[in-house]
C-alpha cells in the first residue's frame, strides 16, 4: 500500500468498500493471499448487519441431514468466537415457519472483537468511520474512490474495487446497471432487533412450537407484534435474547425512510418488549434491554451481474463449472406487510452453488460484488442473503481479487476480474477449506 503524493491518496491492490461479514472475509481473504487491501467501513467498528443490526445467529451451515455446505473463513470466525466463549453451540432449532433449522448463536458486541483480530491480524488496513463520497470511472474500470473522513476527503486507487457495502452504494455511484423487481415483488422489510432479558430459558426453551404460534398470532392480532413470530437468539453471555420481531415495509436507499423506520422499529420494538413480559412464559421478569445500533436491512440493491443466480437454480439445483460457494438455506421471503413468512423448504441433503460470473458486474472489469447485492434474483437472494454464505462469497471475492491483482496487476494493465483463472480460484479456495458444493 502506498500512499500517494499527497496523505489524502491512497493506492491499494484491493479496497473493499463496506465492512460487513461479507466485506470483512474479502478483505482478510485478499489480505492472506498477498494483496494490500483497505476496507471502508461507515461506523468504528465491522460487521454491519452481524453487530450493528445484531442479528447473533448465523444460520444455515449444513443441509437437513447434516452434510456441511459452509465452512472456510466463515468456520474460523466461529471458532474465533468460541475462544472469546462468545458461541453458543452449532443446534437445530424450530423456525417460525415450523422448519428446522441450524445455527451458530454469538454475542454481536463480542463480533466486533473477533474482526477486529481478523483484519488485524492480516495487515489489512480499516478505514472506520469513513463513508463513501464518490467514485471516479475510466470506462469500464473503477479509477478511484472518495471517502469522507475525521482527516477529511480522502482518496483511494484500487486495481480491484469490491462493493460489499449491502446497498452497493460504490457501485450506483460508479453507474452499474441493478436488478428491478418483478412484478407482485417487494423489497424484503427491515427490522429493528432488540435485546431483552432476563429470560427463564428452562421455561421459554420449553415452550411447545404450537403454544408459541398460537401466542405469537395473538399479539399479531392484537397489534402488539409487528409479524407473527416471538423470534429470539440467545445472547451466549447472559440470560437474554435478541428478538427479531418488528417488521418495517421500506427501502432503505431512501435516506428519509430509513430514518423514520429507525423510530418506528424502537416503537414496534417497545411494544413487543412488553407483550414478551406480559404474556410469555419466562419472560415475566424481562425487560427491553438494548435496541440495535441501526435497523438490519435484508435486501435493498441486487447488481446486474454476468450471470443472474435464479431461484430455479437453486431449487433445481444446478451444478456450476465456475461454483466459488455452496448454500443451504431456503428462500425465505418476510414480506414487506402482513404477519407472515414465505418459506419454501429444501429437500434433505438439497445444496445450491453460487457461480463466480454473479460477483462480477457487467459495466465494470475490475470490480466484484459480495454480501447482500451480488446478482440474484429477488427470490434467489431471499436465499442466499444468510449471513454463512455472505462470509463465504465475501472469502471467494477476496481470494479473487487478490488473485488478479498479483498477477495482472504487475503488468501495471487495468485488471479484468473476468481473466482470473476459475479453476485455480476454486482450488485454492477448497485448500482453504471452503466448500463449493
Ligand atoms: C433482521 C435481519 C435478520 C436476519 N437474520 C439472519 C439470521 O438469523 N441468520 C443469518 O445468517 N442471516 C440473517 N440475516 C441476513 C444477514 O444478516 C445479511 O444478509 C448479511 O449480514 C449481509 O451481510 P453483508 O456483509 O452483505 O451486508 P451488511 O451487513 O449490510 O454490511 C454492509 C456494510 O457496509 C457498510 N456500509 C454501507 N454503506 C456504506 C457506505 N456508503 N460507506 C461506508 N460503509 C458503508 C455498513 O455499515 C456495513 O458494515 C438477517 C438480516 C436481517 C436484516
Amino acid at each position: 500500500m502506498r500512499a500517494g503524493a499527497d496523505l489524502q491518496t491512497i493506492d491499494a491492490d484491493v479496497v473493499v468498500c463496506g465492512g460487513g461479514v461479507a466485506g470483512t472475509m474479502a478483505a482478510v481473504a485478499a489480505a492472506r493471499h498477498g494483496a494490500s487491501v483497505v476496507v471502508v467501513e461507515r461506523y468504528g467498528f465491522l460487521g454491519g448487519n452481524a453487530t450493528a443490526g445484531a442479528v447473533a445467529q448465523f444460520n444455515s451451515w449444513q443441509t437437513g441431514n447434516g452434510r456441511r455446505v459452509v465452512a472456510g473463513l466463515a468456520h474460523e470466525v466461529v471458532e474465533r468466537l468460541a475462544g472469546y466463549g462468545a458461541a453458543g453451540a452449532h443446534e437445530t432449532f424450530v423456525m417460525s415457519t415450523g422448519h428446522k433449522m441450524d445455527r451458530v448463536p454469538y454475542a454481536p458486541e463480542v463480533l466486533k472483537l473477533v474482526l477486529d483480530d481478523l483484519v488485524t491480524e492480516n495487515g489489512v488496513k480499516p478505514l472506520l468511520h469513513a463513508s463513501l463520497l464518490d467514485v471516479a470511472t475510466q470506462g469500464r474500470q473503477i479509477a478511484s474512490l472518495r471517502v469522507l473522513t475525521k482527516s477529511g476527503i480522502l482518496t483511494l486507487q484500487p486495481k480491484v474495487l469490491i462493493d460489499t457495502s449491502g446497498d452497493i452504494d460504490a457501485l450506483k455511484q460508479a453507474g452499474a446497471r441493478f436488478l428491478a423487481l418483478d412484478e407482485g415483488e417487494a423489497l424484503q422489510p427491515a427490522t429493528m432487533m432488540f435485546r431483552f432479558g432476563p429470560i427463564d430459558f428452562t421455561r421459554f426453551d420449553a415452550l411447545d412450537p404450537a403454544t408459541v404460534q398460537a401466542l405469537a398470532q395473538r399479539g399479531y392480532a392484537e397489534g402488539q407484534l409487528a409479524r407473527a413470530a416471538l423470534h429470539g437468539s440467545r445472547d451466549p453471555f447472559s440470560t437474554d435474547a435478541w428478538f427479531n420481531i418488528s417488521r418495517l415495509g421500506i427501502d432503505a436507499t431512501d435516506a428519509f425512510a430509513l430514518g423514520a423506520a429507525e423510530m418506528e422499529g424502537r416503537r414496534q420494538a417497545w411494544r413487543a418488549a412488553g407483550f414478551l413480559q406480559q404474556n410469555v412464559p419466562g419472560c415475566e421478569a424481562g425487560q427491553l434491554r438494548a435496541f440495535a445500533t441501526q435497523v438490519g436491512v435484508r435486501e435493498t440493491r441486487r447488481v446486474e451481474g454476468d450471470h443472474v443466480l435464479t431461484a430455479a437454480e437453486l431449487l433445481q439445483p444446478v451444478q456450476f463449472p465456475d461454483a466459488i460457494a455452496a448454500g443451504a438455506y431456503p428462500i425465505d421471503i418476510h414480506p414487506a406487510a402482513g404477519g407472515a413468512l414465505d418459506y419454501q423448504a429444501l429437500g434433505d441433503d438439497h445444496a445450491y452453488q453460487i457461480p463466480y460470473r454473479s460477483l462480477i458486474p457487467t459495466a465494470f472489469d475490475n470490480a466484484l460484488v459480495a454480501g447482500r447485492g451480488l446478482s440474484a434474483t429477488h427470490q434467489a437472494m431471499a436465499a442466499i442473503r444468510v449471513m454463512t454464505i455472505s462470509m463465504a462469497v465475501g472469502q471467494a471475492a477476496g481470494t479473487a481479487a487478490a488473485m488478479a491483482a498479483g498477477t495482472q496487476g504487475k503488468q501495471e494493465m487495468p485488471v479484468q476480474m473476468r481473466s482470473v483463472a476459475v479453476d485455480a480460484l476454486r482450488a485454492t479456495l477448497a485448500r482453504d477449506g471452503a466448500c463449493l458444493a
